[in-house]
């Protein structure tokens, strides 16, 4: 079995010269540009770096970044006000607050205060109820670069077995209802799931979003699976280095599953692509 590495960093950038087109399209014929506002709240480094590739890829495809850092001690309401004026800022189509936010500030009560059309994320209790009923609304960005992935390598998925390992609000349960509707067997698997390498061994498809370096095996895959490895884990090496490994064990797939995501490389580019691309929908929704 030959298996194939899924090129998300290709992908994502099909993805984002596509945005680019149907944004100029948007300015010629509405006078309209979309645009992106991203919070970030203190300086965690890693939070930082994510918001500097995100504003610099929504200013390559031709958008807005508008880019917003609050100090570590910002309380609540004043987070919740900054949301709130940028709900009502006409230049505004997408609202991200980079998570996670320092403890003393309720996720929940942040991600609800961003109105739900603009919602970028797709994190918002209205936007994750429309997705459990099979309504439209803004999808969660690294499912739906997963799902955009599982489509351009089957095409049809109807009648698929995918084992989802991880039910996080943020992947493994958008990730279940986007297969869903596309007609998918789903099931979810989680920290109690008893005998998981048998559940995974039933699986057409296989998602692995658990936060486990390379715990998914390769013995654990039926032949011929499509592997979708969405884990980002940092392993620390000699001299104070490090590399990204995912959650499943990627060289031990290899001969085995007919495709499979590399980490890095995989699936982490389709994750800002499909940002974008929710920023667009938003705009193109708000027009209407
Ligand atoms: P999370 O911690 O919120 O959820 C992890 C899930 O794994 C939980 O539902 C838990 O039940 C399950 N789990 C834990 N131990 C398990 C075990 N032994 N067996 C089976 N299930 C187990 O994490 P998350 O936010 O969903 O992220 C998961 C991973 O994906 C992390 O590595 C994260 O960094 C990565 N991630 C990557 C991207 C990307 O753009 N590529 C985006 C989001 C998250």
């Amino acid at each position: 079995m030959t298996t194939k590495l899924i090129d998300g960093k290709a992908f994502a950038e099909k993805l984002r010269a596509d945005i680019a087109q149907r944004v100029a399209k948007l300015k010629a014929d509405n006078g309209v540009t979309p645009g992106l506002a991203v919070v970030l709240v203190g300086n965690n480094p890693a939070s930082e770096v994510y918001v500097r590739n995100k504003a610099k890829q929504t200013k390559e495809v031709g958008m807005n970044s508008y880019e917003f850092t609050l100090p570590e001690n910002t309380s609540e309401a004043d987070l919740l006000a900054k949301v709130n004026e940028l709900n009502n800022d006409k230049n505004v189509h997408g609202i991200l607050v980079q998570l996670p936010l320092p403890k003393h500030i309720n996720e929940e009560s942040v991600i609800n205060a961003i109105s739900p059309a603009k919602d970028a994320d797709g994190f918002h209790v209205i936007n994750a109820g429309k997705l459990a009923t099979g309504q439209d609304g803004l999808v969660p960005c690294t499912p739906l670069g997963c799902l955009m992935m599982l489509k351009d390598h089957f095409g049809d998925l109807s009648g698929k077995h995918a084992v989802i390992i991880g039910r996080s609000n943020i992947v493994g349960k958008p990730m279940a209802a986007l297969l869903l509707k596309e007609s998918c067997t789903v099931t979810i698997a989680h920290s109690k799931t008893v005998d998981l390498s048998a559940m995974v061994k039933t699986a057409d498809i296989v998602v692995a979003a658990v936060g486990k370096p390379e715990m998914v095996k390769g013995s654990w895959i039926k032949s011929g699976a499509v592997v979708i490895d969405v884990g980002i884990n940092r392993l620390p090496l000699e001299g104070g280095k490090s590399k990204l490994v995912g959650d499943v064990a990627t060289s031990e797939c290899i001969g085995i599953a007919s495709a499979i995501t590399p980490v890095p490389g995989g699936v982490g580019p389709m994750t800002i692509a499909c940002l974008l691309e929710n920023t667009y929908r938003a705009c193109v929704a708000a027009l209407k």
